[in-house]
């Protein structure tokens, strides 16, 4: 399974709700699937929920102590869980941590944030919205989501250049891309480390710098060749050692490439291939 058929499968699960208020009701995707929430006070702090079924019937369990928007995260990541029929690997790491977080796990997250920002609902705010981290928070405020989820979301429904980058411990775990980034192969590594001298990297550092800066697009893309100036904001959250990093084009526009294919003529249109044998004025080709 991967990320685009858990994404179909989540935005038809959601076309069948068909939700249309803000904050998306957690409850009409529980009843949707007949499954019943517990809210468990007994859960370690690192335990986000779990689901299970008993007597035909789904449980799905989310912990009291964490905030709103986690348990309605937790719900959606549960749900994702049934529906999708993936087994839960939640053992080895806190919920919110992102190294070594098992494919199946991103999948569910995946799908989670497909429900709790559905497109339909989340993309005409975003695309009116700055592309800055309050833009996010206010988002994740109006749907109660988390601001990584929302940013998330965020960077992947825009078609104008915008990334939103996951850091822990200093590297790169996750980024999120809008639809013009992703066509001109504005390639973040994972696991490469947050660029020297960023702001990302100094706010994690704990050091004194804007929270906004400009900065080199080729310091976060991969083998980058257009140029360009990026505006970088970052959020560092210490306890956690996670960094988010928002990253646009200041005009909104990524820079044409500076090298491509010489534009075909048309009389280079009627030029044979050359396959060694000479066709001397022949716009025809050879079979
Ligand atoms: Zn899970």
């Amino acid at each position: 399974m991967d990320e685009l058929e858990v994404v179909t499968k989540a935005r038809a699960f959601v076309a069948e709700v068909k939700p249309t208020d803000i904050p998306v009701p957690i409850e009409a995707y529980l009843n949707h699937i007949g499954a019943a929430l517990r809210v468990e006070d007994d859960l370690e702090d690192d335990e986000a929920g779990f689901s299970f079924q008993n007597k035909g019937k789904w449980y799905v369990g989310v912990n009291a102590g964490d905030r709103q928007e986690r348990q309605r995260f937790t719900v959606c990541h549960e749900l994702a869980h049934i529906v999708l029929g993936l087994p839960s690997e939640h053992k080895a790491n806190p919920w919110w941590s992102y190294a070594k977080r098992p494919m199946a796990e991103i999948l569910c997250d995946v799908f989670a944030a497909e429900l709790l920002l559905p497109l339909r609902l989340f993309r005409p705010l975003a695309e009116k919205a700055p592309i800055t981290f309050d833009s996010i928070d206010d988002l994740a405020t109006r749907f109660v989501a988390s601001r990584t989820a929302t940013g998330s979301r965020f960077a992947t429904v825009l078609k104008v250049p915008c990334a939103f980058v996951l850091s822990e411990q200093g590297k790169v775990r996750y980024a999120a891309r809008s639809t013009s980034l992703r066509e001109a192969g504005a390639w973040i590594v994972p696991r490469r480390d947050l660029p020297a001298g960023s702001v990302s990297e100094r706010s994690r550092a704990g050091g004194s710098c804007l929270p906004v800066e400009e900065v080199d697009a080729e310091n976060w893309f991969n083998a980058w060749d257009r140029g360009g100036t990026l505006i970088e904001e970052a959020r560092h959250h210490d306890p956690w050692d996670q960094t988010l990093t928002l990253l646009s084009f200041e005009d909104e526009q990524v820079p044409p490439p500076a090298w491509g294919p010489p534009q075909k003529s048309e009389e280079d249109e009627l030029l044979p291939e050359l396959d060694g044998v000479l066709h001397f004025k022949s716009k025809k080709r050879r079979p």
